[in-house]
């Protein structure tokens, strides 16, 4: 399998080396040549299979003469061993047509323990087999810092620095991060903001002395192996539900539209997804956008789920790629105007095209508690701020008859409620437990850097603690 950027100027490259550069050379995000699809006969035989299994079968159609499927099955079945529900990705019914995929098993509660735990794994093997170390640095307001560090600690090719702002993190946030204890592991509080941390790393990227000494790396969701091991759960779920012979939707809460890239790719792959519903909180420019055929870009709303505040989502110019009919020189143009201007639009071709597939809505923070308050009260289910704007997403693409009534729609659980307790306490009055491997997370002993928020403190911090390799 080949890998080409969406700007059109960088390929064809293997899966390995789109895996240890994460973005393209020309700033576009690599994607496969084409999307392998599964015959119904094929879907119907994987129906059955364990989700390390699953998760082999369909990476390995993308990892073609590097990988093979019996070791991609291994190194999935490494990866979720240590997820708290043996199915990996369970799905819950809710109510009427609509079904709940938890995605909160994982060692960190969020659905990026999924991703990134197959990361980490994935890196160590592609590293070793070249006789190389790396050093992963990123910045995280919360959700993608945890799951990077708890992921990739104690890999023997890889010290991982995640930045996060002092004081400014939830406080389970922080102590999943700094609770860390292992070599090559460091969470480092930097003493600014979330825009300090990211400018830092931008910084160091940008430095080209460092980045070669060091070799870095990063794990943001640009990466495609990020995206791979999220297009299974999508298969996981329809087969449950009777794919290929059944049609199914899906409800997806959306930030930087990875997730619901990943289940574009599903349907690509010829898994019968009847829609993709892509469900936002107030920061709405994706709404707006499947609305109106224009992004515009704003500023960022803090919300009750911040994993959601966003503005420009990364993952959208692979999706934009496609609705382009592939066109990387017209992608690179729209991306340039975006960069200029802040806003872009497009024509009725790729908005149709768009169209056929996805629908949006938004729901602001009234909404989130209500329908918190509700799930909780008529379904008996505690649901975390994301999950329930995802849930309000799908029961009104039933009630507005965007899915039709005979299709299930999966509205996707990317948190558990007790990652974000403040805000279903301020729901339903009650303050959610956290899982028993984190009954004691508070009480674990604290271990983090500091540094001031400067890209030399960072990289003298970085130089003094790595692993030489
Ligand atoms: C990261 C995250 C999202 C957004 O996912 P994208 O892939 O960025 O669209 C939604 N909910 C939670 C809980 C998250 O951590």
């Amino acid at each position: 399998m080949k890998y080409y950027s969406t700007r059109g100027n960088d390929g064809p490259l293997g899966y390995e080396e789109a895996l240890l550069s994460g973005l393209a050379r020309d700033g576009g995000l690599y994607l496969p040549e084409s999307y392998p699809a599964f015959s119904d006969d094929e879907m119907r035989a994987m129906a059955d299979l364990p989700y390390a299994a699953l998760a082999g079968r369909i990476m390995s159609r993308f990892t073609d003469g590097e990988l093979d499927e019996a070791e991609l099955a291994a190194m999935a079945g490494d990866a979720y061993a240590g997820f708290t529900d043996p199915d990996v990705a369970p799905l819950h019914h809710l109510n009427g047509n609509i079904h709940v995929m938890e995605l909160f098993h994982g060692p960190t509660i969020a659905f990026k323990d999924y991703a990134m735990q197959f990361l980490s794994r994935a890196f160590d093997r592609a590293l070793k087999g070249a006789g190389r170390q790396a050093v992963i640095l990123g910045a995280t307001s919360g959700d993608t810092g945890s799951a990077a560090l708890e992921a990739f600690r104690g890999r023997d090719a890889v010290d991982i620095f995640i930045l996060f702002p002092d004081g400014r993190v939830s406080p389970v946030q922080q102590r999943q991060m700094t609770s860390i204890d292992a070599v090559g592991a460091h969470a480092v509080a930097v003493s600014g903001d979330f825009d300090d941390c990211q400018a830092i790393v931008k910084q160091l990227f940008n430095d080209h002395g460092f980045r070669d000494r060091v070799n870095l790396s990063a794990v943001n969701s640009i990466n495609w192996a990020r995206l791979m091991p999220q297009i299974v759960y999508y298969f996981s779920a329809a087969l449950a539900l009777g794919a290929p012979g059944r049609k199914v939707a899906f409800s997806v809460p959306t930030g930087n539209f990875g997730n619901v890239f990943a289940g574009y790719v599903a349907m690509r792959m010829g898994l019968p997804i009847e829609r993709l519903i892509v469900a936002s909180n107030s920061n709405d420019i994706l709404t707006r956008f499947f609305e109106q055929g224009a992004m515009q870009r704003d500023v960022v709303t803090p919300s009750l789920s911040p994993s959601m505040d966003i503005q420009v989502s990364s993952n959208f110019e692979r999706l934009l790629f496609e609705l382009m009919d592939r066109d990387g020189v017209a992608v690179a143009g729209i991306m340039d105007r975006f960069a200029e201007t802040g806003r872009f639009e497009l024509p009725d071709s790729a908005m149709t095209a768009a169209h056929r597939h996805f629908s949006a809505y938004r729901l602001d923070d009234a909404g989130t508690l209500a329908e918190i308050a509700a799930s909780m009260e008529t379904d008996g289910m505690c649901l975390d701020p994301h999950s329930a704007v995802g849930v309000s997403a799908a029961r009104r693409a039933i009630a507005d008859g965007t899915v039709a009534a005979d299709i299930p729609v999966v509205a996707l659980a990317c948190a558990h409620p007790a990652k974000f307790g403040a805000a279903v306490s301020k729901a339903t009055g009650t303050t959610p437990a956290l899982p028993p491997h984190l009954a004691d997370l508070m009480q674990r002993p604290e271990k983090m850097a500091k540094a001031d928020a400067s890209a030399a403190a960072v990289r003298d911090l970085v130089l003094e603690k790595w692993r030489r390799g």
